[in-house]
């Protein structure tokens, strides 16, 4: 794909109700909207892949590794409905939650609210403080409340 595409260009190239620019999930999500609801939408991407930050690339045997690690969570409810209109929900994989942390050359669990309490590079009052946030973080039902 050539960089010296510009949205004027791109528009000229053929009459679209929309040019978006960037092909990344952002990107192409907005596309498949816009498409969702009849508008006709160029995709214009100075990279020869499409995806860019959420992308993978080939590591040989036909196996492919992503760029970035990525998860969603079960209650990512959108996410999940996208994957099922799209007709590949079928490739979603659920993994029990574990995640740690690497600090002074040791693995600290930190995936439950005990392993909060133990993890000892922090002092007691700002594990408590690190806890209660992360139940309080379970209540958020807006994103706009996080602002
Ligand atoms: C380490 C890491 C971990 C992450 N983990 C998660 C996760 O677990 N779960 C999750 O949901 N998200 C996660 N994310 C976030 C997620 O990857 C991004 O939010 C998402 O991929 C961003 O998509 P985007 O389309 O907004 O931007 P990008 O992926 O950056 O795409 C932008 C695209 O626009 C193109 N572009 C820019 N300017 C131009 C131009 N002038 N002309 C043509 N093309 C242009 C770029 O080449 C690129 O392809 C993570 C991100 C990182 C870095």
């Amino acid at each position: 794909m050539s960089t010296e595409i510009t949205p004027q260009s791109a528009t000229q190239a053929g009459a679209v109700d929309a040019v978006i620019v960037g092909a990344g999930f952002t990107g192409l999500s907005a596309a498949l909207e816009l498409a969702l609801q009849g508008r006709s939408v160029r995709v214009i991407e100075r990279e020869e892949t499409i995806g860019d930050l959420a992308s993978s690339f080939d590591i040989g045997d036909g196996k492919r590794l992503e760029r970035f690690y990525h998860h969603w969570f079960s209650s990512d409810a959108e996410m999940i409905r996208l994957c099922e209109s799209l007709g590949i929900a079928h490739l979603l994989e659920a993994h029990e939650t574990r995640t740690g942390v690497y600090y002074a050359n040791s693995v600290y669990r930190l995936s439950a609210p005990l392993d909060v309490l133990r993890f000892a590079p922090l002092p007691m009052r700002d594990r408590i403080r690190l806890g209660v946030l992360a139940l309080r973080a379970q209540r958020v039902e807006h994103w706009r409340e996080l602002e």
